[in-house]
């Protein structure tokens, strides 16, 4: 066939893509450094890993020629315990990015938009160009904070879902309970993506009961270090749930994901401790880099933070750092084309993206 393109959907014809964290070969591969000196604070993971249990217990499964539970019942229970919520309210996904393409398969079709308030976390907006949506963003103020009088004169009748991480991903701050209260009177789904709660205890959870048209997402990415596993989760209205179960691909969760989940959830005090660790690298990181001239670190309540640098200058420091074998995230947007985004490693991490960033900023 001449033009095998012309069989694939329009809108998908020149998609762009969601430019996700590469693995270590290729950071290697790129930069010329050995993998084992290569810093990654790129994707906000933790760097601690995950608990020594999921590997015992992964290693000792016996069941994998098995398929997983398309019902969910232990994870929903044991989800649920760790949430406070019901079972019937909880939905399991393949890591928070599938609650989100869910979200939009069940919100959203082609000419519908979703509003997002802008700089923030990319799947929203994949997602919903799959689904051949229009993306309406809205920008945050100057100090990244939401602007909900915008997102009020954005929305029209075509509007599905808003969108809001709290913390935002990538600037790191929290929306009110008050601006949450607005957007959800506003009457479309509101999802408040939660991936960095356990970072700050913050949550919009108690907000459910009163308000139907509200999910929160969780994953076990960041405070678990499962982010290799998959895990994420959706609390929201029993009737949205029940239909999100329906739609879903019937065997979403596989087992090593429940398993780890399971081994995860049995080791939690082990886990949350390392929050502690984790938050005080974050303030030494900040107070480093608030040390050199041309830097301002924004406060953050995640594991990561945003660092503006000298204007004009985003690009070539992440590049200088790359060359270095240390990898940040950088956004050629026009609001973040002078920030990067660096995720909260161990202390060494910390200590050689300091010294690298250091000496890119001095070098001109
Ligand atoms: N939401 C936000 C705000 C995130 O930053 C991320 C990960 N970068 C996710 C969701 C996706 O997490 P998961 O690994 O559970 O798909």
């Amino acid at each position: 066939m001449k033009d095998i393109k012309k069989l694939v959907l329009p809108h998908l014809r020149e998609p762009k893509g969601y430019s996700g964290v590469k693995s270590l070969e290729a950071l290697a591969a790129e930069s010329g450094v050995p993998p084992e000196k290569i810093v990654r604070l790129n994707g906000n993971e933790n760097s601690y890993g995950p608990s020594p249990k999921v590997a015992q217990v992964l290693g000792s499964y016996d069941q994998y020629n098995r398929y997983p539970d398309p019902d969910q019942n232990r994870l929903k229970k044991v989800l649920s315990e760790y949430t406070g919520a019901d079972p019937d309210r909880i939905v399991a996904g393949n890591g928070s990015d599938e609650l989100i393409d869910l979200i939009i398969r069940l919100f959203v079709s082609a000419g519908d938009n979703i509003i997002e308030p802008t700089p923030t976390f990319g799947m929203y907006r994949f997602s919903a160009r799959l689904a051949d949506a229009k993306v309406v963003s809205v920008s945050r103020d100057s100090n990244f904070e939401l602007d909900v009088e915008s997102i009020e004169l954005a929305m029209d009748a075509n509007t599905k879902v808003i969108f809001l991480a709290s913390p935002n991903n990538p600037t790191g701050n929290l929306a009110t309970d008050d601006q949450i209260r607005r957007l959800l009177d506003l009457g479309v789904v509101l999802v408040v993506d939660e991936a960095y709660h356990e970072y700050c205890g913050q949550t919009a959870m108690g907000l459910l009961d009163d308000y139907s048209n509200l999910i929160v997402l969780r994953t076990f990415s960041k405070w678990a270090g499962l982010a290799g596993l998959r895990v994420g989760l959706g609390v929201m209205d029993p009737v949205i749930a029940r239909l999100m179960m329906t739609i879903k691909p019937p065997y979403n969760m596989n087992v090593a994901a429940e398993e780890a989940l399971i081994a995860s959830l049995s080791d939690k005090d082990l886990l949350l401790d390392r929050i502690k660790p984790i938050v005080e690298e974050r303030e030494r990181m900040s107070n480093l880099l608030n040390h050199i001239p041309g830097l301002s670190p924004l406060s953050s309540q995640a594991n990561f933070m945003m660092v503006r640098l000298p204007k004009g200058r985003g690009l070539e420091i992440f590049n200088k750092l790359a060359t270095r074998g240390v990898f940040v995230r950088y956004y050629d947007s026009e609001e973040m084309k002078d920030c990067l985004r660096v995720s909260v490693g161990q202390r060494w991490e910390t200590d050689l993206f300091v010294s690298a960033l250091r000496d890119a900023v001095e070098s001109q």
